[in-house]
């Protein structure tokens, strides 16, 4: 059964007339869905009885069911495993910090890019989200906190899978949560990730769309970046970069790249010097982050001092470089673990 996120406000119009049912029916579908983020068919009040059941017949309800839930220890990042209707399990992340309740949400179950480091790409790739699949996982934290008087303020798309392996799917999601109509949702709060797939870079541009761009990059020669990330075999670093140098020339907006700081393998002054060089008078933003250590990768997180140590490097070459503290590290709030984890705890069972 199709999740109710699938349809646009037009497509619940054109449904409904199929029904026998007057537009505005599927007016009030929409504002339930999007505004008051209702996640049973019964919780349509203001549609007749009989509707209600025939929306229960026709789609998923409650459109994602969550599985386990972990929450941090500061009780400011929650971390929730969802079911699918195939059976698979996906993971989104609400983390509040200060007045952001940022959501980082999934595309992808499992991820082919095989990021040797990451626990999504550890699992291989099982299938794309749909639309609505990812919708849901923003609708689900949107009543969440509506209960507790709260709002959504950002989005991430860095949860398991790689955006623009799932290109389509992933921007009709985007517009879905942008609909004026609907959840009305800024593109310029919602970044997306990638590994470096050039020709999406490149769509992406095209499409001047206003959601923030990050590039995974992690290593700043072909030799290490390919043994971390094999998908550096098939784009390599000058592409990725030449790709950004364009997206920043065409848009003038600012990209971010991120680095996974691995002790001994990528945080040494030798790589910070390389990555200067390769960043200059680009218009962009560093984030430096910690590695999370994963079951299937030996390599360490870097300690603070040399994580100090890179970003001098970087600012002094006039880089702007964050590092970032993984936020909610003891429930393994990052990519792809917790649906691991789970995997892992069944294949014992
Ligand atoms: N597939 C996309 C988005 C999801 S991953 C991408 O790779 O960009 C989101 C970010 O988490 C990426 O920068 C990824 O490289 C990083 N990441 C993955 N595993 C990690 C780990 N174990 N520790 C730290 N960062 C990790
Ligand atoms: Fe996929 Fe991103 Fe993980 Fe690489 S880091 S395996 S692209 S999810």
């Amino acid at each position: 059964m199709p999740l109710p996120y699938e349809l646009s406000l037009q497509e619940w119009v054109d449904l409904f007339q199929s029904w026998g049912e007057p537009a505005y029916r599927a007016r009030q579908v929409w504002h339930g869905l999007y505004q008051r983020f209702y996640q049973a068919a019964g919780e349509f009040t203001d549609l007749p009885l009989a509707l209600r059941h025939r929306l229960a017949e026709h789609f998923r309800f409650p459109p994602l069911i969550p599985l386990a839930s972990q929450t941090s220890q500061d009780g400011q990042t929650v971390k929730t495993l969802f079911q699918l209707e195939d059976g698979q399990a996906i993971e989104a992340v609400l983390m509040r910090y200060e007045r952001r309740r940022t959501l980082c949400i999934s595309t992808q179950v499992g991820c082919a890019m095989g990021c040797v480091f990451c626990a999504t790409g550890q699992m291989g790739f099982r299938r794309h989200l749909t639309a609505g699949e990812i919708v849901a996982q923003v609708m689900y934290y949107a009543r969440q906190l509506a209960d507790q008087g709260e709002r959504v303020t950002n989005i991430v798309i860095m949860g398991m899978g790689e955006p623009f392996h799932n290109y389509e799917n992933t921007m009709q999601a985007i517009d879905r949560l942008n609909d004026p109509m609907g959840y009305h949702f800024g593109e310029r709060r919602i970044t997306l990730s990638t590994v470096g797939l050039v020709p999406m870079i490149r769509r992406f541009t095209a499409e001047r769309r206003q959601v923030n761009l990050a590039i995974s990059l992690h290593a700043a020669d072909d030799a290490l970046r390919s043994s971390l990330m094999p998908v550096n075999r098939k784009y390599s670093l000058e592409e990725v970069l030449q790709a950004c140098r364009d997206y920043v020339r065409e848009t003038h907006r600012r990209v971010t790249f991120e680095w996974a700081l691995i002790q001994g393998v990528n945080d040494t002054p030798e790589q910070a010097r390389r990555l200067a060089s390769l960043l200059k008078g680009l218009l962009c933003h560093v984030n430096l982050i910690p590695l999370n250590p994963t079951r299937g990768y030996s390599g360490k997180a870097t300690t603070g001092e040399r994580a100090r140590a890179f970003q001098a490097i970087l600012e002094q070459a006039g880089i702007p470089t964050t590092i970032r503290l993984r936020r909610g590290i003891e429930i393994q709030a990052g990519c792809g673990q917790l649906a691991t984890q789970e995997r892992l705890q069944k294949e014992r069972a």
